[in-house]
């Protein structure tokens, strides 16, 4: 017997089974997967760390999650600056002012700028914007939006933009200022490492079941302790009887390449329709490895999910919304288990969140 049964080695589940041993509980984690960690989970391949289900950088504003992760791992000083790649132009990500002086070989300061992208919202402006195309046009107007938005937010969803809902976008980052980093938090960093090391040490002295489905043997299961924090898909837990919540998925196709260095950077987005996956990550560039000889990238094609492929993005519109909200009604009923997690949740949350969101539970259900 256990007190409690974990399922999921992600990093929720891993955070809780580290926090309820350390409060003296007996803990089993089981996960479906053959490894720990999730998606956050990295593998080293020719001494390159590689972020096997996409790029992983840890940001955050809050300095106790930044302390606790930092126990696991030393965080090197990664700022994430990803590039964009529209047909044969490059520019700097997110929308900042090496952005709009490339884009514009006439506008030099900031008041500049902040002119031409009025005049370019006037001149296509909608009063009551139907869809992200005509939100888009009236946040950053049409050069932008064409040559940045429009192919990517396409792949990203699988749709066009003038059919996409407006509210995907309400807002879209400007920065007046020569600042290539894409978060605004105060911290951030990539572990030197990987982040394997991180589930490893918190799994350190507990029980862990790999290639076990919960699903495969749940009467055994429940059985074997009074209390479960699940970190799977909530609808699959009560068995789809609403329907299945919907998902975004992503295709990686990897590649070992015989160069040194591919693309001079971690992260590259192609922005352009024709070019068929959404971006390009190169590993090495997230830990400035500069000695091997290969490199290892990672194309990322944006795809339909279907039941029983990996999960990606949860899909936060209002049928989905609404299905999840039955789903944790149902949830509310089973006393003894704990939904949590990107899956448990159904909700797109970044590492930093799951660390506060993990952490608040335990102090929660432990007496
Ligand atoms: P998961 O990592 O999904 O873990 C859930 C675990 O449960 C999995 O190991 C799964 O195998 C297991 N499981 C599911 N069902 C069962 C079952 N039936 N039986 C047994 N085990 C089961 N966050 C950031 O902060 N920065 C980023 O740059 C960033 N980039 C991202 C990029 C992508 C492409 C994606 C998809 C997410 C990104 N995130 C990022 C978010 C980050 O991945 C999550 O915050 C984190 O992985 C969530 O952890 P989790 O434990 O909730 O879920
Ligand atoms: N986006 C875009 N062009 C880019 C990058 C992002 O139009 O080059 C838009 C797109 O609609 C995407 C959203 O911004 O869905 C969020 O993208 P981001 O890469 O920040 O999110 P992630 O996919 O990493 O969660």
């Amino acid at each position: 017997m256990y007190d409690y049964l974990v399922v999921g080695s992600g990093l929720f589940g891993s955070i809780c089974a580290y926090e309820l041993t350390k409060r003296g509980k007996k803990v089993l984690v089981i996960d479906k997967r053959e490894h720990i960690g999730g998606n956050i989970y990295t593998k080293n391949i020719e001494g390159i760390n590689v972020h096997v289900y996409g790029a992983h950088i840890f940001h955050t504003s809050n300095k106790k999650v930044w302390e606790y992760i930092n126990q696991f791992a030393e965080f090197n000083n990664y700022i994430n600056s990803p590039i964009a790649r529209y047909k044969d132009e490059l520019y700097n990500l997110p929308f900042n002012m090496n952005t709009f002086t490339k884009l514009w070989k006439d506008v030099y300061t900031p008041n500049e700028v902040k002119k031409k992208i009025e005049e370019e919202k006037k001149e296509y402006y909608i009063e009551e914007p139907k869809n992200l195309e005509e939100q888009a046009i009236n946040l950053v107007g049409k050069t932008i939006y064409e040559k940045l938005i429009k192919g990517y937010t396409a792949k990203q969803w699988g749709k066009p933009c003038n059919e996409l809902p407006s509210f995907i976008i309400k807002r879209l980052p400007v920065r007046f200022t020569f600042d290539n980093n894409y978060f605004n938090d105060r911290y951030q960093g990539i572990p030197i490492g990987g982040y394997t090391q991180i589930i490893e040490k918190m799994l350190e002295g507990i029980e862990v079941r790999l290639n076990t489905d919960f699903f495969y043997r749940k009467e055994e299961f429940e059985k074997k302790a009074s209390k479960i924090i699940f970190t799977g898909p909530i609808d699959q837990y009560f068995n789809y009887i609403y329907g299945p919540l919907e998902y975004r998925s992503v295709r990686f196709e990897v590649e070992t390449l015989n160069e040194d260095n591919y693309q001079g950077n971690a992260v590259v987005n192609y922005t352009d329709i024709e070019i068929p996956y959404t971006r390009i990550i190169e590993h090495k560039h997230f830990e400035f490895d500069t000695t091997s000889t290969k490199t290892i990238i990672s194309k990322e094609y944006s795809s339909k999910w279907n039941i029983g492929e990996e999960p990606y993005y949860p899909i936060n519109d209002k049928k989905n919304s609404e299905l999840y909200e039955k789903y944790y009604q149902e949830s509310k009923k089973v006393g003894n288990v704990y939904f949590g997690g990107r899956l448990g949740q159904y909700k797109y949350l970044d590492m930093d969140k799951i660390v506060l969101e993990a952490l608040e539970l335990i102090e929660r259900i432990v007496e």
